[in-house]
């Protein structure tokens, strides 16, 4: 095992910040009372529920009572695009998205598809940007629904959604945005961009895991999901994970500082992709330069699988990753890079880097070192090996 420990997949997950785990652990210690009991227990249970509310709504710019817990993001996107579909069905049964969404909204929109929904994909430009002329198009007054993430996880593309939303409201559609990956990373208000829903996922911004909620617009839609008691307004029943609930709040309470450090990653990102293109010309930047996360870069090393670079990179000690942390087990090609215009070979070639609020310029000098070294390597074996390289582990974590 390599002494080194570095790690740059900060989209995938955070490490927990130290005052999210002191915070955590007071509340595990003593506020266990169910929230949903009559007496001071249960009550001090709910006050740390509702403060957590309000430091959540605070860091979207919502107001409290627009926030709902849920246990991750996946359960958000799932909550809402089934429960907003249902309601407009049958008069509005059109939902519009992009191709470029995260797994947890693209299979619940496919499983929509198999309820009668009409689900239509926008396409995107080469750098991941949804084509607005073609979005405007296609929005009707069937469509219930737009549905496009702030931020891409894979290659960082932050869309206007400002825009979308505006282009939305013209026509009389709602707007669903999910915000996990830009939730600590760019300054967001729910009001300023326009949108009627969104979500958020705790375990990005050094919060827990198992945790997430989202935003509904006061004026706006909202149904059962979860059935049971009255928890969440009766919208998500089960009794609360207090703990994770009062994680996520003191996560969101340092949000204007997170979303600085991860302006202070821009240089290294710039530093990162001169440099390897220094050392591999031919390397392919995903991500594009402009209106992305300062923390995100995706790149293309092309002759050279994903699956190989990640083993070698993690025997010394570096992580980073192929993509969504959801789909690196399914072997597939990335549906972001092939959607951006890439060859299932070339997607077969990249790898996602994402720096965090510990990121520092020694990390990356040794992450450059290591990647000199192995693409030296690979030039070298194919300089005096007239045969293909077979090289073991191919399909490392892919
Ligand atoms: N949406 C995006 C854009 C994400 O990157 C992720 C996590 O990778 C999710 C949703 C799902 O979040 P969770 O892990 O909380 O289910």
């Amino acid at each position: 095992m390599n002494k080194r420990n570095i790690y740059f997949d900060h989209n995938a997950t955070t490490h927990i910040a130290p005052s999210v785990r002191s915070v955590m652990s007071r509340v595990l210690k003593s506020y266990w009372g169910n929230p949903s009991s009559g007496y001071s227990k249960g009550k001090m249970s709910a006050q740390i529920i509702e403060k957590a509310r309000e430091q959540v709504a605070a860091a979207i710019g919502a107001h409290s009572h627009e926030v709902y817990f849920s246990s991750c993001a996946t359960e958000s996107n799932n909550a809402l695009l089934k429960t907003i579909s249902t309601h407009f069905y049958p008069d509005k049964n059109k939902i519009i998205s992009t191709p470029i969404e995260h797994p947890s909204v693209i299979q619940t929109l496919e499983y929509l598809k198999t309820q009668n929904i009409d689900v239509q994909y926008c396409p995107v430009d080469s750098s991941g940007r949804v084509l607005l002329k073609e979005l405007e198009n296609m929005i009707d007054d069937k469509t219930s629904i737009v549905c496009c993430m702030l931020a891409n996880n894979e290659i960082g593309t932050i869309q206007d959604i400002k825009k979308i939303s505006e282009m939305a409201k013209a026509k009389g559609a709602l707007v669903f945005s999910d915000c996990v990956q830009a939730l600590g990373k760019i300054p967001i208000n729910v009001k300023e961009l326009g949108v009627d829903y969104a979500t958020f996922s705790a375990h990005k911004l050094y919060g827990p895991k198992g945790i997430g909620a989202w935003y509904a617009k006061i004026s706006c839609p909202l149904e059962p999901y979860i059935h049971g008691g009255h928890q969440e307004e009766g919208m998500r029943a089960g009794t609360e994970s207090i703990h994770n609930i009062a994680g996520f709040g003191e996560a969101c309470r340092h949000v204007n500082k997170l979303v600085s450090l991860s302006i202070k990653n821009e240089p290294f990102k710039k530093i990162f992709i001169n440099e390897l293109k220094a050392i591999k010309s031919d390397i392919i930047i995903n991500s594009p330069i402009d209106n992305c996360l300062t923390n995100t870069i995706n790149l293309t090393f092309p002759g050279i699988g994903s699956g190989d670079l990640m083993k070698s990179l993690d025997y010394k000690g570096i992580a980073v990753s192929s993509g969504s942390a959801c789909s690196t087990s399914s072997n597939k090609p990335s549906h972001v890079l092939k959607a951006i215009g890439l060859t299932d070979e070339a997607a077969q070639e990249s790898i996602r880097i994402s720096f965090g609020s510990k990121t520092k310029h020694q990390h990356i000098r040794y992450a450059l070192k290591v990647m000199k070294e192995y693409i030296e390597e690979i030039k070298s074996e194919k300089l005096n090996s007239p045969v293909k390289i077979n090289r073991p582990g191919l399909n490392y974590n892919r």
